[in-house]
């Protein structure tokens, strides 16, 4: 067995779905990379823009100088519960799918501080190491398709042959040559127009980046500041992220995955959630994605989908809540979601 066999097979041991290699040469997707910038369609992610994350994801040798193989790896999460369909709106909120589970950066990054062990251990000279999970400035879903893990989607995703975009990415930069995997050569989204259809605020642009400005999985997870007014009934009923690109997704849908117990609930009750204080929501979330939107995000999110559940029953909770609230993102929300309920 090769020494990539080897790392494969560990890798896969460590609960990876997929992995691959590749080098370190240019991407074709960094020019693209610019141009959204460019185009300010990063919206208020300033980190995305700043020097050292474009020359990051230029030149992987900003990570680790000594680097000289990518290793790609896949992590599948279960799919969104087909409980309902989108847009129809009750006394529940929802959250995106991959957000159900133990925080996937803590997670992640284990198992990728185990899979560096077992380099270290099976090399027989010295390695170093880096991993990336998420939030490291390198084009990840680049190295994924040029591993051959698998192509970018119309709605900007990696797809997965057999595990479609319901994945985690992750990368371990290492310090030893190992033959690059061949690229993902087809585009298996053909003709197929689907989730540029199925979006609700027309986020997916034709050369398969997202205008983040318009994407309610930023606006409800990254923003800080106010949902504009324009895409608050879009909202529907997610509190946070947004799942639909993905869920109409003909390679998605053929996924199959046992459900999981998931940490937290996928659809937890309006009322309840927009009572919790401070210290309830950090108890409650302080280990999931959830957390990323902060209490201001979540009460936010929160108060639209009241707007937005056409309950008039929760007017006098929202009034009482906008009497004592601080934090002027939230009260107006608040205000929003009255105006739509009295009408
Ligand atoms: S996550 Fe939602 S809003 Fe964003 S591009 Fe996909 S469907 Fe559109
Ligand atoms: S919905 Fe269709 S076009 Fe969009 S990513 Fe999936 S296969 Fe590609």
């Amino acid at each position: 067995m090769t020494l990539k066999a080897k790392i494969k097979a560990g890798a896969e041991s460590l609960g990876f779905v997929a992995v691959g290699f590749t080098n370190i040469k240019p991407l074709p997707g960094m020019q693209q990379y610019k141009d959204w910038i460019e185009k300010g369609q990063q919206a208020e992610m300033a980190y995305l823009a700043s020097q050292r994350s474009l020359e990051a994801r230029a030149d992987a040798k900003q990570l680790l100088p000594s680097c000289q193989t990518v290793i790609s790896l896949l992590s599948s999460y279960p799919p969104p519960a087909d409980r309902r369909s989108a847009g129809i709106i009750g006394v529940e909120g929802r959250i995106a799918a991959y957000a159900l589970q133990r925080d996937y950066h803590e997670v992640l990054s284990e198992r990728l501080e185990k899979l560096a062990y077992l380099i270290k251990t099976l090399a027989e000279v010295e390695v170093q190491t880096y991993a990336c999970v998420d939030s490291a400035p390198i084009l990840e879903k680049s190295y994924a398709h040029k591993a051959g893990l698998g192509w970018i989607g119309r709605n900007s995703l990696l797809l997965h042959p057999d595990f479609g975009s319901w994945t985690f990415l992750s990368e371990l930069l290492i310090s030893l040559e190992l033959e690059p995997d061949p690229p993902f050569e087809a585009d298996g989204c053909g003709e197929c127009q689907l989730c540029l259809r199925a979006c609700p605020t027309q986020a997916i642009l034709p050369d398969r980046t997202i205008d983040a400005r318009r994407c309610l999985s930023y606006l409800t997870i990254e923003n800080r500041g106010a949902i504009p007014v324009e895409f608050r009934k879009a909202v529907g009923d997610r509190i946070f992220g947004c799942d639909q690109c993905q869920s109409v997704c003909p390679v998605n849908k053929k996924v199959h995955q046992e459900p999981q117990q998931t940490a937290i609930e996928e659809f937890p009750d309006l009322v309840e959630s927009f009572r919790l204080t401070a210290e309830e929501f950090k108890q409650k979330y302080r280990h999931t994605p959830v957390w990323r939107a902060k209490y201001t995000g979540f009460r936010r999110n929160l108060a639209i989908a009241i707007g937005n559940s056409g309950q008039k029953e929760f007017l006098p909770l929202l009034e009482g809540a906008l009497l004592n609230e601080s934090d002027p993102v939230v009260a107006d929300a608040i205000e929003w979601a009255l105006g739509e309920l009295v009408q």
